[in-house]
């Protein structure tokens, strides 16, 4: 039994939004046809529910942290990012924290909210195989970037070790093995890990400039990474500073066929951007704005990005530096700070991360044949151009 849902426009991401268009989909939510009003012209009106907004598919969050939810609103805003990583490494380790119900109850809550703001995948990075059994029993599909850390080239082998025992873990979830940051992997832990990527020919992800601190460090060894180094008692003596930014220094250590998401890119210039599609053939940018906000208080480029032609995708990095795990709410967000089309933006909150993720033949699009999740968006329609509003609601 097909039933039919129609609203102010249908974005499918497969060609113009549709004026009041008609989407037939059966009891699991597949798409069974996408038709113009008048293609519909057949259809009995009072089959068809109607809806003002815009009808989009699910979405997509590139980036998140599902073992961090329990440190919402635990570390104070626009500290900037080492103070936030000193943050994190102590509150994980603090008794108050350390509670597993606590820890599992707050995923649960984080898994929930992200399925009700219409969120179908999720990409998270992971340390630990905490959110194993959230992970197990969600409507949500996962797929899990197991983290692997280690700025001492003497521990790159533990580190490799540490991460294949995780991955095992993780059986039968999707899983691949990525680096953490540029100033947290040693040149030798990235030539192991460009191995495993080849090797087992996954999907890459590694977190990219952003804190300006970063491009100071690999450009002349200075900034308050030294702090943090400092503060774990790591000895960086070995350290050279290459004279370049980060995502230069370390984006030929990175295999160039794996599909690879940079995310932030907070700090990332027109030269870092042409010297990346040089350097990579598969690569997509991450933006998290809200969580850029949340911990420096400054956004990306996002005009730069946009005019290299990147892709781009969008994250709600974790619950300990955003308030929601809400792709809706970074795309707002966006909009009111950058001027982009509606449809750019969807493609980055859908299309874009299902096709990193390799999942584009369920989600992404409102395409006969997928299942992608449904949701309502407001709107607001002034001289012909179409802006967001907030309202949301998931249909499917
Ligand atoms: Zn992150």
């Amino acid at each position: 039994m097909v039933s039919y849902i129609s609203a102010s426009y249908v974005y499918t991401n497969a060609g113009q939004p549709i004026k009041n268009g008609v989407v037939g989909i059966d009891a699991e939510g597949t798409v069974m046809k996408v038709l113009s009003p008048e293609q519909a012209a057949h259809i009995e009106a009072d089959r068809i529910k109607h809806y003002e907004g815009l009808i989009v598919p699910g979405f997509i969050n590139t980036h998140c942290h599902l073992e961090l939810s329990h440190l919402k609103g635990a570390i104070d805003k626009h500290k900037g990012l080492p103070a936030f990583v000193q943050d994190v490494m102590e509150l994980r380790n603090a008794d108050a924290y350390k509670d597993e119900y606590l820890q599992d109850s707050a995923m649960l809550r984080a898994d929930i909210e992200m399925f009700d703001c219409g969120i179908v995948a999720v990409g998270d990075i992971s340390n630990s195989a905490v959110s194993r059994m959230t992970k197990r029993g969600s409507l949500i599909h996962y797929h899990t970037f197991i983290e692997a850390l280690g700025f001492n080239p003497e521990t790159a082998h533990l580190a490799v070790n540490r991460a294949l025992a995780l991955k095992e873990e993780f059986v039968p979830l999707h899983a691949s093995i990525v680096p953490h940051a540029p100033y947290s992997v040693s040149e030798a832990l990235f030539n192991e890990l460009k191995k495993i990527a080849e090797a087992d020919d996954t999907i890459v992800s590694i977190h990219n400039q952003e804190t300006a601190d970063e491009n100071a460090f690999f450009i002349e060894k200075e900034g308050e990474f030294l702090e943090l180094y400092f503060m774990l008692a790591l000895d960086i003596e070995f350290f050279k500073p290459s004279g370049k930014s980060s995502l230069q220094t370390i984006l030929p250590l990175l295999s160039n066929s794996q599909p690879t998401l940079l995310v932030h890119n907070t700090f990332t210039d027109a030269e870092d951007a042409a010297f990346a599609k040089q350097t990579h053939n598969n690569l997509y940018w991450c933006l998290c704005p809200n969580a850029n906000l949340y911990i420096e208080n400054r956004l990306p480029n996002v005009n730069m990005l946009r005019e290299a032609g990147l892709k781009i995708t969008l994250g709600t990095d974790s619950l300990a530096s955003n308030d929601a795990l809400s792709i809706f709410d970074e795309m707002l967000t966006l909009q009111e700070h950058f001027d982009i089309p509606v449809e750019e933006l969807l493609k980055w909150a859908t299309l874009n991360g299902a096709e990193f993720l390799g999942l584009a033949e369920r989600y992404g699009s409102l395409e006969k044949g997928k299942r992608p999740g449904i949701n309502l968006l407001g709107f607001t329609e002034v001289e012909g151009r179409i802006k967001l509003a907030k309202f949301f609601r998931r249909l499917y």
